[in-house]
C-alpha cells in the first residue's frame, strides 16, 4: 500500500468511526477551502449513514463567509469558532498549508485527538497526524472527493458544487497547467449532478458592483512595468490602498479579482497586487506565468501559495515588500 493509500484508509476508518466530526478551512476562505470543507460535510449526513455530530468552521473574526461564496449550498451547517469544541477528537482541515493558517482555529488543531490534513500546498507544514497532502493535485477539491469516494457516498449535486467552485477557482477555469485529463474527468462527475457552470462562473467572476469600474481605472492608471526585474523575465505590480477602497465603497474580497486584469501582461512573467486591509496591513497577491516561482518568494516572506499563484502579508508596508520580492524573484 503507498503512503498516500494508507493515509486515505485512516482518514476514511476514522470518520466512519466517530461521534463528532470537526471540521476547518483556512481563514478567509477561497472556494476551494470552504467548498471542499462543506461537501464533506454535507457527504457525512448522507442519508443512511450512522449519525454524527458534525462542527465546521474557519477560524476568522469576525465570523463571515466571503460574499462571492454565499452562493454555495449548506452555509447553514457552518458554525462559527466560538462554538467549535476546545479538544476535538478527530478534526480535519482543507487547503490549509500550515497550522496558523487556520486562524482561530489553530489552538483546537494543536489539541486534536487525530488531525487529518487535506491540501495540495507544496510548503505543506505536515502539522497532522495523518496527511492527505498532494503538490500535484489541482485543488483541495480532487482530494476531498477521493475521501468521499473511499467512504463509498454517493455525489449530489449540493456535494458536487463546493468541489466544483474549488476546482474551477484553483484551476483558474481551467486555463492553468494544472488542468490534466484526469480534472476534466473529475469535473464531469461532478456537473453531471446537474450543476450549471455558467452560472458557478457568474457567481464567482462574472459580476461586480460599478463602483469597481471606478477603482480599476484607478489602480490601472498607476499600474508599473518593470520589463528587466524577475531576472529579466518581467513584472508588473499596482496598489490598492484601503483610501482607494474607501473611495469606491468596496470591500478587501471585492478587489480580489484585479490581479486577474494585471497579470494579462504579455510583458512581465510576474504581477503582484499590494492590497491594504481594513487593519491597515498590506496584502501581497503574486502570480506568475511560469518563469519565475511566486509561491517560493512568497514562502520566504512569510506567505505561502504555488508556483503559479501565492501571496504573503508585508507588515512593513508596500515599498518594503516589492524590495523583498524583487530581489527574491531576480534569483528565478
Ligand atoms: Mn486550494
Amino acid at each position: 500500500m503507498t503512503e498516500r493509500a494508507s493515509s486515505l484508509a485512516k482518514t476514511v476508518s476514522l470518520l466512519a468511526g466517530a461521534d463528532e466530526v470537526c471540521l476547518a478551512c483556512h481563514v478567509r476562505p477561497d472556494a476551494d477551502a470552504l467548498g471542499s470543507m462543506l461537501a464533506l460535510a454535507h457527504a457525512l449526513r448522507a442519508p443512511g449513514r450512522r449519525p454524527q455530530r458534525v462542527t465546521a468552521s474557519f477560524g476568522d473574526q469576525p465570523f463571515e463567509v466571503p460574499e462571492i461564496l454565499r452562493f454555495l449550498p449548506g452555509l447553514g451547517l457552518l458554525s462559527p469558532p466560538e462554538a467549535y469544541p476546545d479538544h476535538p477528537e478527530l478534526m480535519v482541515t482543507f487547503d490549509a498549508g500550515s497550522i496558523d493558517r487556520l486562524g482561530l482555529l489553530a489552538g483546537p488543531a494543536a489539541r486534536a485527538g487525530e488531525l487529518v490534513v487535506i491540501d495540495h500546498h507544496a510548503s505543506n507544514t505536515m502539522f497532522g497526524t495523518i496527511h492527505l497532502v498532494e503538490p500535484a493535485a489541482a485543488a483541495t477539491a480532487v482530494l476531498v472527493l477521493d475521501v468521499i469516494d473511499a467512504l463509498d457516498i454517493e455525489l449530489t449535486r449540493d456535494i458536487a458544487l463546493g468541489l466544483y467552485a474549488g476546482l474551477v477557482t484553483d484551476t483558474g477555469s481551467f486555463k492553468f497547467s494544472t488542468t490534466t485529463p484526469e480534472v476534466h474527468q473529475v469535473a464531469a462527475r461532478l456537473l453531471a449532478t446537474g450543476i450549471e457552470p455558467g452560472a458557478v462562473a457568474r457567481q464567482l467572476w462574472d459580476r461586480a458592483p460599478f463602483s469597481y469600474l471606478g477603482l480599476l481605472a484607478d489602480v490601472l492608471a498607476r499600474a508599473v512595468l518593470e520589463p528587466d526585474a524577475a531576472g529579466g523575465h518581467g513584472l508588473v505590480w499596482t496598489t490598492i490602498s484601503c483610501a482607494d477602497r474607501a473611495r469606491h465603497g468596496l470591500s478587501l474580497d471585492a478587489v480580489e479579482p484585479v490581479i486577474d486584469v494585471v497579470r494579462r501582461t504579455d510583458e512581465a512573467d510576474a504581477a503582484v497586487v499590494l492590497k491594504q486591509s481594513d487593519d491597515g496591513l498590506w496584502q501581497v497577491s503574486a502570480r506568475s506565468k511560469g518563469a519565475v516561482d511566486v509561491g517560493r518568494a512568497c514562502a520566504r516572506l512569510g506567505g505561502g501559495g504555488h508556483r503559479n499563484a501565492a501571496g504573503f502579508t508585508a507588515p512593513a508596508g508596500p515599498e518594503d515588500a516589492l524590495a523583498q520580492l524583487r530581489a527574491l524573484l531576480a534569483e528565478g
